[in-house]
């Protein structure tokens, strides 16, 4: 009923020079073009205007969202307590007092003595008696009909009010040309409602529906656009994959003196799992269409040396590789261990990140031109237009869900005209089965399960703040007996500056009362230079405890820290505590990580400490931060498979993800038509974005 209701919250906008866009142009800002799009643009939820309540039985229900109608009895503007509209609704049974805090003239006149009002808002007891405060509201005639529908609320936009969409949906829904992309079999056999029956009940629910099997998408209408939803999402991941297939690649498949010597130089054997992993890459860089790997591994897992080998494969076959990570010190921790193996058997590894002066970097711009760089490890500076590699066949991307697609896009376009380097993508952030089958579909995925061994686990404590001065007698103990502490500063999302000020206290603090130990401190706001200068120190034991913000979150690697304390732990996310307590644990001592919070704890805050208290095992964790968390904002930059999803819900849709899954497969093994007239559907301009 927000029909006739001005939007009042806004105020009005100053006039610009530009002019007003149409309202095409405003529907096509909400991805809506064509019948279909109007079609598929299905409601939030509903309201329920098929009811209508006596005055009498408002008043005495109160509370809840009530619809009722009257005449005008008054209509006056008060002052008292403040200006305001007061009109006065009657029935025959009693009356009820709309009441506007902000107004415009036109509803004075509007809403004049006599006229009839249907109003819909919270009913409440209030100043005037039974009232409703800024109901939605319209003018109707004696006798009007009530809906016989849920009334849709859809997603709106920009001067896009509900009355436009509901016109246009329902002249799309009255137009579109309705059949299937399933067959009839198909839909039987996947136990699916039919697909037009089921957009038409979305758009207008008949009243006595349930309502909450709508609301949680439980219904099966619902279950039917969401598995054609994750179909289509499935079917266009997989054709991108193909298509990029169909560019093709250099294969590399010489496993050759390099690779070979540095295995043999390793102090270490590979785990199991490394060398499974190790293997499936191998085997992918043989081919002549390009590896779309993506490499997880929980943090110490050992992803690092996986990756080096790969890159030792590409310079074998008389290619060079290139790593990119995040951040200037995660790169320089590659660059220094990778170095440490390759450098030693000859490898030229070059070093390119944004802090380089310019000289230095035309000097590495030019031997990665000439090809004398074999390996190149770095920062975004590697995908800057002035880098030109000779002959690039490997692109290895570390923490990959920090970079945006369109930055991986254009590492992957430095290869050989016509070709794609191989791909090797590492993150260290678990991603439970049913997101990575949704989101990476166009990947494959290689998985490291298993820690190197002589690792004891890192026992946790959760302690409250006040007992501080123990936390401290613990860390000072732990350097007399030569180990190394992190400490990290607790996280301040609303201010940087606050953040840093806490770093420089907590070190001051420290400085304080543990005079006899070396304190180091790094910040985000050190230039990258200063950062490494304090990390190569405490890399080198000449700091036994560092004071950090999150800055060490990923990447850090020192096995002889095995003391971490983690201030105002309620704050961290459980991926992030689980990334820092990473940072320990990496070498054979017992490690401890000690979260420091402060109560009293919310619910959620004190379920992450448990969680913390009670698993190391990275999977667990990533799952249960789904589950608290949900999906949203689990992937970060990875958009392309997530922008796909409007209606699924892939925590609690796992079964038709697997369904639709394998589906996907089978159609486009055996039934291209369907898959054009499904994605075309469901995809229209989206898919574009996926072609790349
Ligand atoms: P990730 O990058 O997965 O967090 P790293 O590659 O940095 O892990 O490895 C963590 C530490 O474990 C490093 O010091 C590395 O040298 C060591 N390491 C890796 N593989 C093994 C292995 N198979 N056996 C023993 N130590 C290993
Ligand atoms: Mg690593």
């Amino acid at each position: 009923m927000s029909t006739a209701t001005p939007n009042l919250a806004k105020p009005r906008k100053p006039p610009t020079a530009s002019k007003p866009l149409r309202l095409e142009e405003k529907f096509a800002k909400l991805g809506l073009r064509t019948d279909m799009d109007f079609v598929l643009h299905l409601p939030m939820r509903y309201e329920d205007e098929t009811e209508m309540m006596t005055m009498r039985a408002a008043s005495m229900r109160g509370g809840s969202l009530l619809q009722i109608e009257g005449e005008v009895s008054q209509c006056e503007v008060q002052y008292r307590p403040r200006r305001q509209l007061v009109v006065t609704l009657s029935d025959d049974t009693g009356q009820v007092v709309l009441r506007f805090l902000n107004f415009y003239g036109s509803q004075v006149t509007q809403m004049a003595v006599g006229m009839r009002v249907r109003a819909r808002g919270e009913l409440r007891h209030g100043f005037f008696g039974a009232e409703m405060v800024h109901p939605s509201y319209k003018i109707v005639n004696l006798g009007a009909p009530l809906p016989t529908s849920l009334t849709p609320v859809y997603h709106a936009g920009e001067g896009v009010s509900q009355a436009m969409l509901r016109k246009a949906i329902s002249s799309a829904l009255a137009r579109v040309k309705w059949f299937d992309s399933l067959s009839p079999e198909l839909v039987t056999q996947l136990g699916l409602k039919d697909f037009a029956e089921s957009v038409k009940l979305l758009h207008n629910p008949p009243p006595d529906i349930e309502q909450f099997s709508l609301l949680e998408h439980s219904h099966p209408a619902w279950e039917r656009m969401k598995f054609d939803e994750l179909l289509a999402q499935q079917l266009s991941l997989k054709r991108a994959q193909a298509s990029r297939r169909a560019k093709g690649a250099t294969a590399l498949p010489v496993v050759g003196e390099l690779c070979n010597a540095f295995l043999l130089n390793l102090p270490f054997q590979l785990t199991r799992a490394q060398e499974r992993v190790l293997a499936e890459i191998r085997s992918d860089l043989k081919q002549v269409f390009p590896m779309q790997r993506l490499l997880q591994g929980d943090v110490g897992s050992g992803k690092t040396i996986v990756a080096a080998l790969a890159a030792a494969q590409a310079i074998d076959n008389g290619y060079q590789a290139a790593l990119m990570a995040p951040t200037e010190i995660l790169a320089e921790q590659h660059f220094r261990k990778i170095a440490q193996c390759l450098a030693p058997l000859g490898v030229k590894i070059t070093w390119l990140t944004g802090s380089l002066k310019k000289k230095e970097k035309e000097a590495a711009n030019t031997l990665i031109a000439n090809g004398e760089a074999q390996l190149v490890i770095g920062t975004h500076a590697l995908i800057q237009d002035s880098v030109q590699f000779a002959k690039l066949g490997l692109v290895i991307v570390d923490e990959q869900h920090r970079f945006g697609v369109a930055q991986r896009l254009s590492l992957r376009n430095k290869a050989e005209t016509g070709k794609i380097p191989h791909q090797l993508m590492m993150s260290a952030t678990p991603i439970p089965r049913t997101l990575a089958m949704t989101y990476y579909a166009d990947l494959e995925v290689s998985v490291i399960d298993e820690l190197p061994p002589g690792r004891t686990p890192i026992a946790t404590r959760v302690i409250d703040q006040n007992r501080r001065d123990e936390v401290i007698a613990r860390v000072h103990a732990a350097a007399r007996e030569g180990k190394q502490v992190y400490w990290v500063c607790p996280l301040i999302e609303e201010s940087e500056a606050l953040q840093l000020q806490t770093a420089t206290d907590t070190y001051a603090m420290l400085s304080e009362a543990l005079p006899d130990c070396r304190i180091g401190l790094v910040h985000g706001r050190l230039k990258s230079a200063e950062k490494q200068i304090i990390m190569e120190a405490f890399i080198r034991n000449e700091l036994q405890v560092l004071v950090a913000t999150t800055v060490i979150e990923v990447g850090v690697d020192v096995p002889n820290a095995s003391l971490m304390v983690i201030e105002h732990a309620e704050r961290f996310g459980l991926s992030q505590l689980h990334q820092l307590r990473g940072r320990v644990g990496r070498g054979s001592q017992a490690s401890v990580c000690l979260l420091l919070y402060q109560g009293p704890l919310g619910g959620t805050a004190k379920q992450r400490l448990l969680t913390m208290r009670e698993s190391t095992d990275g999977f667990e964790i990533a799952r249960k931060d789904l589950q608290l968390r949900g999906p949203g904002e689990f992937l970060g930059a990875r958009q392309s498979g997530e922008a796909l999803l409007r209606f699924a819900d892939l925590e609690r849709d796992t079964h038709l993800v697997e369904k639709a899954r394998n589906l996907a497969l089978e159609l486009l093994a055996n039934d291209l038509a369907t898959v054009e007239l499904h994605l075309q559907r469901w995809m229209g301009q989206r898919e574009e974005f996926l072609r790349v």
